[in-house]
C-alpha cells in the first residue's frame, strides 16, 4: 500500500465534499478559543484562512515577511478569478469548470480535489462581493466576466488588471477585523526558518525578526503554510523578488513530502528579458489575449516594423494551429508555440519575442473600451518598454510564472506531517501539470475560506489537542532553534568572494537552460551536476555582509538562495524521473509528430512525492496513483 493516503472520501464525485464535511469532527464554539493556530503567509490563501479561523473563534497568529500583510505577492495578480456562476449564460457549470481544470492540468491532478474546487468557486465570489471587492460589472449591474485560456466559456471575474490586489484587500480587511477583536495577531517582517515537531505533530515554528535579527519561537495546535510558490528558483520570473521556497523546503527536510516539483508554469505573455542585470520580469496578463492577437512575420528574419508588415505576410500561428481555441489556448501550449516560432527564426525584437496586437480590437471596439479593460496593463507596458501598445503591438515572450508542484497534501490539505496544513500555491493539489489562468486565486481562496476552516478543526478534535498543550519551553524548540542559529552563523562566517545574487543568477540560468520550457535527459543530468557544484561553491565562497543582529537583506537572501540550491536539484531529479511530457513539463524525447506533449498514462498517471533522506543522499520517490473514475483520459486537444 502506498504511504500516501489521499483520504478522498467515498461516494459520487458531486457528493464527496458535502458528505466529508458532515463526517468531520467539530470543535464546539466555546471551545475554539482554547486553540492557537499558526498561519504562515498572508496572501490570498493565508489571509483568507487566518481571517476565517479567527472569525470562527480560534486564536490566530499570522506571519509574513513583508512590512504589511497586504503586500503579499497575491497583490500582483492581474487578470481575474474563475468561478462557475454561468452569469453570461454560455453553458458553464461546476462540471465544466472541473473538466476544464482536469484537462488543462493534463490529467495529473486528483479528481475529487478539483471537483471540490469547482464546487466552492461560486461561494468565493459571493464572499468577496460581501466584503466589498469591486469586481467589474455590466451596465445592468451584474458582475462581468471575461474568458481565460483553456475554456470556451466566460467565467473569469475581474477588477480591471488588479484582481489580486482587490481580493487581497478583501481578505486583509476581514483579517484586520479579527485583529481589532483580539482574535488574530499579525507578525510582519518575520521569516519562518523552521518547523517544530512535537510527538509526531507540527506544533510550532522558529522565525527571525527581520528588523532586529532576534530568533523567536511560536507554539500552536496546528501550523498552516500558505507561503506561495517557488518560481524564483529560476531567478528571473514574474514573481515578487521575495518569493522563496524556504518555508516549504525546511518542512520537507523535517519530513513533509514534496510533490511534482518539476511542474512549473511558463507564462506566454511577459515582457522579454532586456539585459544581464535584470532581476525581475513583468507579466502582461493572459486576459489581454481576449482581444490581442498573437503573430509573427511569415518570413524568417523579417526586420520590417510591424506597421509595415501587411496582413498577408503575418502568421497568426495560434489561430492557425488551434482554430477552436485560437489565442485562448492554455499557457503551456501558447508558450511552446512561441518558443517554436522564435527557435525557427521567426521571432521579432532580436528574435526572442512575438507580437500581441490590439489593432483589430481597437478598430472594432474603440480605444476607450480597450483602455477600460486593460488600461493599467497598457500603462505598465509603456512605462517599461517606452512603446505605446495602443499604436504598436506589444512584444512578448514566455517567462517563469507559477509553480504547480508543492508540498504533498491529502484531501484535507494536510501534509505527510500531522498538523501541518498547506494551502494555496505552496501545495501541489489542484492544477496537475498545468494551471489554467485565473485558477490560482480561486484555489488560494477556496483553500483559505472554504476548506481548511473545516479540516483544521477536525485535526484538533481527532487528536484531542485540547489535552496536549505545549509551550515554547518544550525541548523540541531548543533543538530546532539551535539548527537555525547554526545555519545563520555558518552563512555569515564564510566571508568568500562572491555575492549571493551571483549564485542565484547562475542557478537561474542553469534552471532555465535545462529545466525550462523544454527538457531532456542529458540536460537534466547536467543540471543536477551543475547545481551541486554551484551549491558546493556557495558554501565555500559566498560573501554575506553585515551581522545577524540587525536588518540584513543579504542574510535573508543567502538563506533563501541556499534553499533554492537544494530545491533546484530536486526539481531536476523530478523532471528526469518523469519520462513523459505533460502540461508544463515537456520532455523533448516524448512528443508527437506535431510537437505536442505525449503523456504516458500507463506509467505516469501518478503524483510523484519526494521524501528527504538526508543532505547529499538521494531522496525517495513515492507515488500516489491517480484514479480517474469520472473523466476519460484523452490526448489534450485545442484544435
Ligand atoms: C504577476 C502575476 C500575476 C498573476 N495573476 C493571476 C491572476 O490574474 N489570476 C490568478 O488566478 N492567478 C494569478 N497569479 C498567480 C497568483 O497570484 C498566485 O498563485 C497566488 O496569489 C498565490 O497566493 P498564495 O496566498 O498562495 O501566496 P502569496 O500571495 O505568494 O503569499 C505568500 C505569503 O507567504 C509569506 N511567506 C513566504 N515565505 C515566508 C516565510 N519563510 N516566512 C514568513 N512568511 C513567508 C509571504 O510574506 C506572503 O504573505 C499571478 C501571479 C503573478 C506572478
Amino acid at each position: 500500500m502506498s504511504v500516501l493516503q489521499s483520504n478522498v472520501p467515498d461516494g459520487p464525485l458531486s457528493e464527496k465534499w458535502t458528505r466529508h464535511k458532515n463526517n468531520l469532527k467539530l470543535i464546539a464554539p466555546n471551545n475554539k478559543r482554547k486553540y492557537n493556530i499558526i498561519v504562515v503567509g498572508t496572501g490570498l490563501a493565508g489571509g483568507a484562512a487566518a481571517a476565517s479561523l479567527a472569525e470562527m473563534g480560534y486564536n490566530v497568529k499570522a506571519f509574513c515577511y513583508q512590512d504589511s500583510a497586504r503586500r503579499a505577492h497575491s497583490i500582483a495578480a492581474q487578470g481575474g478569478i474563475n468561478a462557475a456562476k454561468n452569469y453570461p449564460n454560455d453553458g458553464d457549470s461546476v462540471w465544466r469548470l472541473f473538466y476544464d481544470t482536469i484537462k488543462g492540468g493534463d490529467y495529473r491532478a486528483r479528481e475529487a480535489n478539483v471537483y471540490r474546487l469547482a464546487e466552492v468557486s461560486a461561494n468565493i465570489i459571493d464572499q468577496c462581493v460581501a466584503q466589498g471587492v469591486p469586481f467589474a460589472r455590466e451596465y445592468g449591474g451584474l458582475l462581468a466576466n471575461r474568458t481565460f485560456g483553456g475554456a470556451q466559456v466566460s467565467r473569469t471575474f475581474y477588477a480591471r488588471g488588479q484582481t489580486g490586489q482587490q481580493l487581497l484587500l478583501g481578505a486583509y480587511s476581514a483579517l484586520m477585523r479579527q485583529v481589532a477583536k483580539g482574535k488574530a495577531q499579525i507578525y510582519s517582517r518575520q521569516e519562518m526558518l523552521d518547523l517544530v515537531m512535537v510527538d509526531g505533530m507540527a506544533r510550532g515554528i522558529i522565525t527571525r525578526n527581520m528588523v532586529t535579527g532576534e530568533i523567536e519561537r511560536h507554539a500552536g495546535d496546528a501550523v498552516l503554510l500558505c507561503t506561495g510558490g517557488y518560481g524564483n528558483v529560476y531567478y528571473l520570473s514574474t514573481n515578487a523578488m521575495g518569493c522563496n521556497v524556504t518555508a516549504t523546503w525546511r518542512c520537507y527536510k523535517r519530513g513533509a513530502y514534496y510533490a511534482n516539483p518539476c511542474f512549473t508554469q511558463i507564462h506566454p505573455t511577459c515582457i522579454p528579458v532586456s539585459g544581464d542585470y535584470q532581476s525581475k520580469l513583468t507579466l502582461m496578463s493572459e486576459s489581454l489575449r481576449n482581444d490581442g492577437r498573437v503573430w509573427v512575420p511569415k518570413k524568417a528574419d523579417d526586420n520590417r516594423p510591424p506597421s509595415q508588415i501587411p496582413e498577408e505576410d503575418r502568421d497568426y500561428y495560434l489561430e492557425r494551429r488551434y482554430p477552436a481555441f485560437g489565442n485562448m489556448v492554455p499557457r503551456d501550449v501558447a508558450s511552446r508555440a512561441a518558443k517554436e516560432r522564435c527557435d525557427a527564426g521567426y521571432g521579432v525584437g532580436e528574435g526572442k519575442a512575438v507580437y500581441l496586437d490590439f489593432k483589430r480590437a481597437i478598430e472594432e471596439q474603440g480605444e476607450k473600451a480597450i483602455e477600460a479593460k486593460y488600461g493599467n496593463l497598457f500603462h505598465m507596458y509603456k512605462k517599461i518598454t517606452n512603446e505605446n501598445p495602443y499604436e504598436t503591438p506589444m512584444k512578448i515572450y514566455p517567462a517563469v510564472h507559477y509553480t504547480m508542484g508543492g508540498l504533498w497534501v491529502d484531501y484535507n490539505l494536510e501534509s505527510t506531517l500531522k498538523g501541518l496544513f498547506v494551502l494555496g500555491e505552496a501545495n501541489f493539489s489542484d492544477h496537475g501539470a498545468n494551471r489554467l489562468g485565473a485558477s490560482a486565486l480561486m484555489q488560494g481562496l477556496a483553500d483559505g475560506y472554504f476548506v481548511a476552516p473545516y479540516t483544521v478543526g477536525n485535526h484538533l478534535a481527532v487528536n484531542d489537542l485540547e489535552r496536549k498543550k505545549i509551550d515554547t519551553k518544550n525541548p523540541a524548540f531548543d533543538a530546532v532553534e539551535q539548527d537555525v542559529r547554526g545555519r545563520i552563523d555558518k552563512l555569515l562566517s564564510i566571508k568568500g568572494r562572491r555575492s549571493v545574487d551571483s549564485f542565484h543568477r547562475e542557478l537561474g540560468v542553469t534552471m532555465w537552460d535545462y529545466c525550462g520550457m523544454a527538457r531532456n535527459a542529458d540536460g537534466l543530468r547536467q543540471a543536477i551536476d551543475r547545481i551541486s557544484n554551484i551549491r558546493r561553491e556557495f558554501w565555500e565562497n559566498v560573501h554575506v555582509t553585515g551581522t545577524g543582529q540587525e536588518l540584513n537583506q543579504e542574510l535573508e537572501k543567502a538563506g533563501r538562495v541556499a534553499d533554492f540550491l537544494e530545491f533546484g536539484e530536486l526539481l531536476a531529479r523530478d523532471a528526469l524521473a518523469r519520462e513523459e511530457s505533460c502540461g508544463g513539463h515537456f520532455r523533448e524525447e516524448h512528443q508527437t509528430a506535431e510537437n505536442e506533449a505525449r503523456r504516458d498514462d500507463e506509467n505516469f498517471a501518478h503524483v510523484a512525492a519526494w521524501e528527504y533522506q538526508g543532505d547529499d543522499v538521494e531522496p525517495v520517490r513515492h507515488k500516489e496513483e491517480l484514479n480517474f473514475e469520472n473523466v476519460q483520459l484523452t490526448q489534450r486537444s485545442y484544435k
